[in-house]
């Protein structure tokens, strides 16, 4: 191992002990119906992930606590209780409900970081819909998948946003409404005919709502996730994935009750909802939302002045902190975090040390992905880390390393990482693609698509991706998606995708294209179809690069050989190209 484990002097000093003192213990006595008991259940026996989030503390007398600091881009700042905010998403359930939403119905969420972000969503669940946040930096093309995949009838916006995507609209027939939510009239914009105003509806509906009886086994939220092939597609969450957010809010972040806490991910993505909404507020813990986006200085401005204690951030993140230097941080505080945590890719070794250098304390990576639903492996409070490893399993839960045939591996053999079934967070489905969803599951393990190695005390050390999925900055993005993009334009004939590494985003998107007769290799063409390219997916998920080719190694099938485009690019062994076809 190249670093030192950091053993943690400061646990020391810790006034309150961490709440999961004994990891071993802790597995060993583990049981989920004692963690159930912690949530509260609605008369009659169901289950509701908002009603926990948000009701449940103003029933039990914690209703003046406050639930959201939300720091706007334009330098506003607006508060909520738990009170107010059980109000407005009350609101918002009634306003659903006069609408004819029925349980089950999809909801999609195409917001930025709003404080009606949050209402919506939590407003929804307790109204018995599913939600389904996409991230707003989306172009037009995605939107329009997610929207005509899951069926949603109803699209809540804001203008802005809306004229991006006014063009896909048409074609998702099964859309019954759009709200469009013009937050404190930053827009001049007139509403378009037929959409619903948020604040005409929210001005005439009662406060007051009576949660739908959801069951645990309702569906409650779902993200759509990138594969190798094809569109992406839909995982479906239940209620009781709320159970798993909740409790490893406590094991893996350590979260109390006093803690002011800020989750850094968008609530586009799955972090953004399981830990950026329902992981703090089921725990009663005071979330800071901020709307603008990275920049060290201001990043830190907000650790300051809102008093954050627990922050859970992103590896891209911390290596553009760590690329910002010394100098930002010294001219800050940052004397009250007193946890720090992040997901979504590796976190370098280096970053773990450069964190507790800067932060006087580790940076804690855990791992987990948008069909597990919550954290499954953690670097603890309680434990040392391991700076490079993803940490341990969460009590009940468990995670073994497979070999091709799905048979298990010992300690320090790479392989498939995989988790045994039945974990509560757990998706349920893929939406309307089940044999997809069967295929993930091999010889009583659930194939989670990545590769690692377990060390002999249990420690994960995440090795890569046993697909061609590619991790930019955190968000996977589908080859076949950005091919999709890229053969729409004229002078495209084929388009092959691969991740190429990069320092700061630990992976870019790269294109190779090949072009249609009459079209020529030009640097204007290459600018034009990387503008094409955002304009119809988004700037993240668009390729950085791309390099013009006289045809692309495809199979005799016919199927572009993605692997042999990345191992050109990176100077690497071509592998077994039997089934390459002949040029
Ligand atoms: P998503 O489903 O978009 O949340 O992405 C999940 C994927 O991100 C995982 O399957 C991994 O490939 C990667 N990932 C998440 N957390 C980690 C981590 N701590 N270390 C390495 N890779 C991670």
């Amino acid at each position: 191992m190249p670093y030192d484990p950091i053993s943690k002097p400061h646990l020391s000093s810790y006034k309150v002990q961490p709440n999961l003192p004994d990891w071993d213990t802790a597995r060993k006595s583990h049981s989920w119906w004692d963690i159930y008991k912690e949530l509260d259940w609605l008369p009659g026996g169901g289950l509701n992930n908002a009603y926990n989030a948000v009701d449940r503390h103003v029933v039990k007398g914690f209703g003046d606590k406050l639930a959201m600091i939300w720091a706007g881009k334009n330098g506003e700042e607006e508060r909520y209780t738990f009170r107010e905010f059980m109000e407005h998403s009350g609101k918002f359930a009634n306003a659903l409900s006069s609408l004819g939403l029925k349980r089950g119905d999809r909801v999609f969420i195409f917001l930025d970081r709003l404080p009606e972000n949050y209402f919506v969503s939590m407003g929804t669940l307790k109204a018995g819909g599913v939600i389904g946040p996409l991230f707003s930096a989306f172009g037009p093309d995605p939107v329009r998948d997610r929207l005509q995949d899951s069926g949603a009838t109803i699209l809540i916006t804001t203008p802005d946003l809306r004229k991006k995507i006014a063009a896909i609209l048409p074609g998702c027939p099964a859309l019954k409404h759009i709200i469009i939510i013009n937050k404190n009239g930053r827009s001049k914009e007139p509403l378009a005919g037929g959409d619903l105003s948020y604040e005409a509806l929210m001005a005439k509906a009662p406060a007051d709502f009576k949660c739908v009886p959801t069951s645990q086994y309702d569906y409650a939220i779902m993200h759509y996730t990138s594969g190798t092939t094809g569109k992406p597609k839909g995982a479906v969450h239940r209620h009781q994935a709320v159970i798993q957010q909740y409790i490893t809010g406590k094991w893996c972040l350590d979260l109390r009750k006093e803690d002011i806490y800020w989750c850094t991910a968008d609530p586009g993505w799955v972090t953004g909802t399981s830990y950026g909404m329902m992981a703090p507020w089921t725990n009663g813990v005071t979330q800071v939302i901020y709307e603008g986006g990275f920049g060290a200085n201001g990043w830190y401005d907000i650790i300051d002045k809102y008093k954050v204690t627990v922050w859970y951030t992103a590896p891209t993140a911390v290596r553009m902190l760590m690329r910002a230097g010394e100098a930002p941080v010294k001219s800050h505080k940052l004397d009250t975090l007193r946890f720090i945590a992040s997901v979504g890719e590796p976190l370098n070794p280096e970053a773990v040390v450069w964190g507790n250098r800067m932060f006087k304390q580790a940076i804690h990576d855990n791992w987990w992905q948008t069909e597990t639903g919550a954290i499954m492996c953690a670097n603890y409070a309680s434990m040392e880390v391991r700076p490079g490893s993803m940490g341990r399993p969460i009590p009940g839960v468990e995670m073994g390393i497979v070999d091709d045939n799905f048979d298990p591996l010992p300690p320090g053999k790479p392989g498939l990482l995989v988790v045994r079934p039945g974990w509560p967070a757990m998706f349920h489905t893929y939406w309307n693609r089940d044999e997809m969803y069967n295929s993930r599951f091999k010889k009583g393990w659930y194939i989670t698509g990545d590769t690692a190695h377990m060390d002999s005390d249990g420690y994960f050390w995440f090795q890569g991706r046993a697909d061609d999925v590619i991790n930019t900055a955190g968000h996977l993005v589908g080859p076949f998606e950005v091919e999709s993009a890229l053969i729409e334009h004229p002078a495209v004939a084929e388009a092959g995708v691969i991740g190429k590494p990069d320092p700061i985003a630990m992976e870019v998107v790269k294109a190779f294209v090949s072009l249609k007769p009459g079209f020529e290799p030009t640097e204007q063409l290459r600018r034009e179809l990387i503008q094409f390219a955002r304009q119809k997916l988004s700037a993240a998920v668009a390729p950085r690069e791309i390099d013009f080719l006289a045809s692309l190694p495809k199979t005799r099938s016919g199927k572009i050989m993605r692997r042999l485009l990345k191992a050109r690019e990176l100077g690497l062994p071509e592998g077994d190209t039997s089934t390459l076809e002949d040029d």
